[in-house]
């Protein structure tokens, strides 16, 4: 038989913790071990709950919503989505402008597909969401990562991005808030990555998918809002938001100036039409639910889940000798940082080995969002306080011991 391999285009793609560290888990989980998950960004899984009448709509509107709707999603879809691209100040988006997917996901890839011939360059942030580099790789293009750097905040290093732009440079992808660390820029970093594009002409991908998660009464500038004079591709979604990742539910918006991407556009039009349409009954909650935030809204309050277990994940980290963790301000993820040579730590992969054969806890190594450095993993923080307190505390003692040895 003819042996079909990997593309040799994904050689450089990392994809979270598939591979030896899911098989070991899933190894261990058939044998009964009692394996504890900070690893999926997946709310259903701990007990998180899309609201009540966001699922009734949807269930109101199955008989209806039975057909291929026009490849880009329902007016109704649309037109909510139109509003709140002007309530976030974003500006220049008709109904036209708007593309609903299966989740950003799909988006992500169409965009990039739409975008880029061989050798391409795409400018991405490391730590990154390994998507983005996996999509601009599988277009045939080059991912550039920028450093994102922990001692300011996490922010973009702007003179990194400056240095990376190249004559093929063709875009700049900004995730805010950021997955895997939890950071939610301020308008001044926002403003100078703005400039860049602008200097090169460069278009702007805004992954804003956490917009809704944001912390401590901060408030979420959109990227496309600072760039009326730029195109900007604006991504979002209710999988995180209305904690309905199951129903794979997201929008694409072309914002801004677009005289001079007639092309593109075209391009984006046809993959569209080519997957006919996104799932319509996921189509039909999106004005519903972007006209109802208060359920996720009291999460965010102190007395909230995702409030609290910020707080907690965070302390308790920070007090494990040889770890620290800058605060995060949304989402719902954090990224510590390890002292590699307190520990003797030289291969990260091996280091979430290690943590999930001896502390039976899964974690993603920092390699897994092309992070160059061994020196950190991320958290997811949905669990409850009392698995985020008993996995601390595993955490604990197993970095009390350990010394890595290859
Ligand atoms: N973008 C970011 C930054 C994410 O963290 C995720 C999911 O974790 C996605 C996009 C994809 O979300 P979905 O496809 O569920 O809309």
């Amino acid at each position: 038989m003819r042996e079909y391999e990997k593309s040799h285009k994904l050689d450089h793609v990392c994809y979270d913790i598939r591979g030896p560290i899911m098989d070991e888990a899933q190894k261990m989980i058939r044998g009964g071990e009692d394996i504890l998950k900070l690893n999926i960004g997946n709310p259903a899984y701990f007990g998180f709950r899309c609201p009540d009448h966001i699922v009734d709509h949807m269930a109101r509107c199955l008989p209806d919503t039975e057909g291929y709707s026009d490849s880009k999603g329902k007016v109704s879809a649309r037109e909510a989505i139109v509003k709140y691209c002007a309530e976030k100040g974003i500006p220049n988006v008709d109904i036209d402008d708007v593309y609903t997917g299966n989740g950003v996901s799909e988006l992500i890839t169409l965009s990039m597909q739409g975008l880029l011939n061989d050798g391409d360059e795409v400018l991405l942030p490391s730590p990154d969401y390994p998507l983005w580099t996996a999509s601009v790789t599988l277009a045939g293009g080059k991912a550039v990562h920028y450093v994102c750097d922990e001692e300011s905040s996490w922010f973009p290093d702007i003179e990194d991005i400056r240095k990376k732009v190249t004559e093929k440079t063709k875009g700049i992808v900004v995730i805010n808030p950021n997955n895997p660390t939890g950071a939610l820029y301020p308008r001044e970093v926002l403003e100078q990555i703005v400039e860049i594009a602008r200097e090169h002409e460069l278009i702007l991908f805004a992954d804003e998918i956490y917009d809704r998660l944001v912390l401590d009464g901060k408030e979420h500038i959109a990227l496309a809002s600072l760039a009326p004079d730029l195109m900007t591709v604006s991504l979002n979604g209710i999988s995180k938001s209305h904690l309905a990742a199951g129903y794979r539910c997201g929008w694409m918006c072309l914002a801004g100036n677009k005289t001079h991407c007639k092309g593109y556009i075209e391009g984006l039009n046809l993959l569209s039409a080519m997957r006919l349409c996104s799932n319509v009954p996921a189509q039909s909650i999106i004005a519903p639910a972007l006209e109802s935030r208060a359920d996720t809204e009291a999460l965010l309050q102190p007395g909230g889940r995702i409030y609290e277990q910020r707080n907690c994940v965070h302390k308790l980290l920070n007090d494990i000798p040889g770890l620290s963790a800058v605060k995060p301000e949304a989402a719902f993820y954090i990224f510590p940082k390890m002292d590699v040579k307190k520990f003797n730590i030289v291969d990260d992969e091996l280091f979430a080995l290690d943590l999930l054969k001896q502390a039976k806890i899964l974690i993603t190594h920092g390699a897994g969002f092309h992070w160059g450095k061994p020196d950190h993993f991320r958290v997811v923080y949905l669990p409850d306080e009392s698995m985020l307190t008993t996995a601390c505390e595993r955490m604990g003692r197993f970095f009390s011991r350990y010394h890595q040895s290859a």
